[in-house]
This record gives C-alpha cells, structure tokens and sequence, in this order.
C-alpha cells in the first residue's frame, strides 16, 4: 500500500476530477483520440514492466499470457474505440411524434463526469484499463482502485498513467477492503467493479448512497457442456486450456464439465493427456502460472479433499511443487454437497459431472445461478439454438473456451449472479455515457394551442383522434356505477 492510498487522498482526487470535468466537460473527439493514443503507446512502452510485476505479484506468471491478455487486449480496444469513436459520439437523431412534427429530437453522448473502476487481482491491468479505455472514449475523468493482491501491478501501473494523464484526469490507488469501501461511497458518477458477486453486492449498496450507476463484472461458475456430436479431442483441448491458463484463475475459465455419461472416461483420459502436452512439467515451467497467493493455493487444496473426503476421484494431471504450483486436477463422482460443486473454483480443479442427455445438462445449469460464460462443445444445430435461447450467462463461445472475450464489439458482462452491464463496445460507450434526450421546439410551432383555458374544438378533436370515443357498453366510459362510487 502506498501512502497515498488514503480515504483524504481519494476524496481529494475526485474533488480535483470533480472540478476538471466542470471546467472541460465534453472533451473534443480530437481530445479522445489524442489520449487514447497515448495510453497504447504506453502500453507498448510499458510491456515488458507490467509483465514482470504482474509475474512477481502471482510469484511466477506466462509472459505471453501477461502480455495478450494485459496488455494487447486492450491495445485492440482501444483500436477499436479509435475507428468507431465518431460514429459513437455522434448525436443521434431521434423521430418527434406525430403531435410534434415540425420540431428536431435528438439524443447527445454526454460524459458522465468521473468513473470510478474497481479491479480484481486476476488480470490486474486489463480490469483496470479495460474500463479505462472506454471511460476516456466517452469522455470522462477516472479514478481506479487496484487489488490489494497485485501490489507491484499497481505501482507499475501508477507509474504509467502518471507518465501519461495529469491525476485530475487519471489517478490510481492501491490498499485494501478498507479503501476499496471508501472508494465505492464516494460520490462518483458511474462505478465498473470487477470481483466477486459477494462484493459486487457490498459495492451496489455503498453506491446506492448517492445513487450511483454500477457496471459489475462479477465471477460465478461457468459451465462448459460437452454434447453428444462433440469431438472429445476438441473439448478436452480447449478445456485443459482454460483451466491451465492463469491456473484456472480467469472469471470466464470453464469451471465444471458436463460430458455424456458413456463418454467420462473418454473425456477424462484425454483432458488429462492434453494437459500434459501443455505442461509436460508445470512446476518447473516458468510459463505455468502460479496460484496467486499461499491462501489460494491452501484453499484449492482444502477444496480437493473435501471432494475426496466426500468420495470423489481425483486424477492429478502433474506434479506441483507442494507449494503454488498446482496442475490440473480432474475430479469425477461429484456429489452436490461437495464445496466443488458450491463454490466458484478460480483454480485448475475441473469438476466433471455425467449426464444422461443433453436436456439434464441445460435443466444443471438452469437451476444454478446465472454463469458468466457457458461453452458448448458439439455440431447439433437444435442444440445451440436451444442453449442460446433458453439459459441465462453473459456470453457464450463455441467449441473452444473463453475467446468471445477477445471480440472488441461485442458487449462483455455478466447475467443475474454473474454481474449488471459491461464496459466493453458500444454497449459499453453508452454505459459510461449520459444518453441526453434533447427536444428542441420550433418557434412556429403553436404548443399555446394545449394550454388552458381546456376544452377547445381541437383539443377535444385531438383526444377523440387519438384515444377515440371509448365504449359505453364496456362500463369503460360514463359515469361510475353507483355501488363503486359508493
Ligand atoms: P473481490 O471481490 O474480493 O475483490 C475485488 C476488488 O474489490 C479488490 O480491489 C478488493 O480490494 C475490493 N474489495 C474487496 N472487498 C470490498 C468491499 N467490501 N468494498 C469495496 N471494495 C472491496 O474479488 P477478487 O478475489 O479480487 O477476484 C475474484 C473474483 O472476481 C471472482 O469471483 C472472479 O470471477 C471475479 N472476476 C470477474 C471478472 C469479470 O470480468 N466478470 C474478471 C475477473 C475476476
């Protein structure tokens, strides 16, 4: 924690914010491109920094995964935001109603004023300029909350913004739960969090103190469904990815498999075989990521033996170190009291669960909170239709895991459990925009024609056009019968 991380310092940096965003308050788009600019080339300056500090906070982590998903992921945002800033901030011109020809309604893009973002330790950077991204396109000031878990993240980050803003345009600050409450019952104008649905809760009630806008990017278990027309070897890759990248430890990693019952011992031989092709020796690969803290690590752990306790197998894809390296591990016999099956996992522990047809797959995950991601692995048109239509998640990818992710215009949030709106994409430029309606009246117009004194022939004209004369017969117009009036 740095010493400025101070509930005085945060409310002094948005008082400074505050102030700018009066005294600026609809930056220029020639402004928005300009500071997005900068902040790629800074992160291209910044690549190889961010990298080793966000691998020191997890004690050993991919360069490459550091790399794509930290840093040139939202180097591709902001391309994307760069050729498409004009066409989302253009106002929009919106039809008048048939009463109101003649007049002009459109709807302007106004920034929001100051964004606040609050970060998980997962992929520190991306959770933080992500969001950042899109706050600058749409014109705002922001001040960003890091994890307490990703210390050396945040000082290489708050070096980077600084080389970058002026802090009344972007600040960061480090510290823990303590700061991170302050943070959420400031009085900002809009809050993107990234955590856990516990937190996000914690974070709506602070913010519904001054009514604040939220965009919660929350966790849940994300089910990956193996149908019968599936290719085992496809599946089994993608998934021994998504549990191997970060070790498990990516909101969007499938947490548990659902595979056709005659088909278990199939997908599990070659789950375990393609994770061994990945990570032949994970805990001397320096390009496997470590869990990112003794306590997480000790909590996977506790988590496996709860399941064995309970009567689950367990097959260990590879050795560990004992310590915070920890390879796949493929857990079948599941039962529902089991902690595996309650809890979201964040780890390389992969729950897999039989199952009789492909409707008991959907009726599993329908009974469950909303995930944030759902995989289907198969080539069953009816199927996707279904799964697509009929259960709830943030997003889907098909035949592989987690890539949808990587698509700048498409919108990424969750659903229910699994988080409110998205930073991402146009859906993201008008969250953390005020979407004005402005109707402008021409000074021809005669609107003194729907002012009193009431009852003029073309007001009564007027009301007969539009809602016509009622039905005497339904009892809807006349009087009020006596016993009602009663
Ligand atoms: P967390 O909810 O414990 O913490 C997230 C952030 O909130 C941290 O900065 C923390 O300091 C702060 N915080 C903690 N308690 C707070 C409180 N009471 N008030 C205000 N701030 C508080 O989550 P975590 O352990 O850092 O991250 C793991 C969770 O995040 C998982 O559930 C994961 O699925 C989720 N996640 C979601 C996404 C997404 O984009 N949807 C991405 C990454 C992680």
């Amino acid at each position: 924690m740095n010493d400025s991380d101070t509930l005085e310092a945060l409310e002094a940096a948005l008082a400074a914010q505050r102030s700018a965003a009066l005294a600026a308050p609809f930056p220029t788009r020639a402004e928005r491109v300009r500071d997005l600019k900068a902040l790629r080339m800074a992160l291209q300056r910044w690549q190889d920094p961010l990298s080793r500090a966000m691998s020191e906070d997890f004690g050993g982590r991919s360069d490459f995964e550091c790399k794509m998903l930290d840093v040139m992921a939202p180097a591709l945002q902001i391309d994307h935001a760069l050729g498409h800033l004009r066409r989302w901030m253009k106002p929009r011109r919106r039809a008048v109603d048939w009463l109101f020809l003649g007049n002009a309604a459109r709807v302007v893009y106004q920034p929001k004023g100051v964004v606040g973002v609050i970060a998980a330790w997962n992929f520190p950077i991306i959770e933080a300029v992500g969001p950042l991204v899109t706050a600058l396109a749409a014109g705002n000031r922001v001040l960003i909350k890091m994890s307490e878990f990703s210390p050396r993240s945040t000082a290489v980050l708050r070096r980077m913004l600084a080389e970058v803003f002026p802090p009344e345009q972007v600040a960061v600050f480090g510290g823990g739960v303590e700061i991170g409450r302050a943070f959420a019952g400031l009085p900002l104008d809009h809050i993107v969090f990234t955590g856990s649905p516990a937190v996000g809760r914690e974070i709506m009630r602070a913010a519904s103190a001054h009514l604040t806008p939220v965009t919660l990017e929350l966790g849940g278990k994300s089910p990956a469904i193996v149908g019968r027309s599936a290719s085992i070897a496809t599946a089994a890759r993608a998934i021994a990815h998504g549990k191997a990248f970060n070790s498990g430890q990516a909101c969007v990693a499938p947490d548990y498999a659902l595979v056709p019952r005659e088909r278990i011992d199939e997908f599990v031989a070659a789950t375990a075989q393609a994770f061994r092709r990945l990570y032949p020796n994970p805990a001397a690969d320096p390009q496997y990521t470590r869990m990112a803290s003794d306590r997480h690590a000790h909590r996977t752990r506790e988590l496996l033996a709860d399941a064995v306790a309970k009567g689950a197998t367990v097959v260990s894809c590879g050795d560990g170190d004992g310590n915070r390296t920890i390879a796949l591990q493929i857990v079948t016999g599941v039962k529902p009291d089991m902690r595996i099956l309650q809890e979201e996992l964040f780890n390389p522990i992969l729950p897999v669960i039989a199952c009789d047809d492909f409707e008991s797959s959907m009726d599993f995950v329908i009974s469950r909170p909303r995930p944030l991601a759902l995989y289907y692995f198969g080539h069953d048109r009816t199927e996707l239709d279904r799964l697509t239509r009929k259960v709830h998640a943030g997003g889907m990818t098909v035949n592989d895991w987690a890539w949808h992710v990587f698509q700048c215009d498409l919108p990424f949030g969750g659903s229910g459990n699994s988080g409110i709106g998205s930073w991402r994409g146009p859906e993201g430029f008008r969250s953390l925009s005020h979407a004005k309606s402005v109707f402008a009246m021409h000074r021809l117009f005669p609107i003194q024609l729907f002012h009193p004194p009431y009852g003029t022939w073309l007001q009564r004209m007027t009301l007969k056009l539009f809602l016509g004369r009622g039905d005497p017969l339904s009892g809807a117009a006349g009087p009020m019968p006596e016993k009602e009036a009663a």
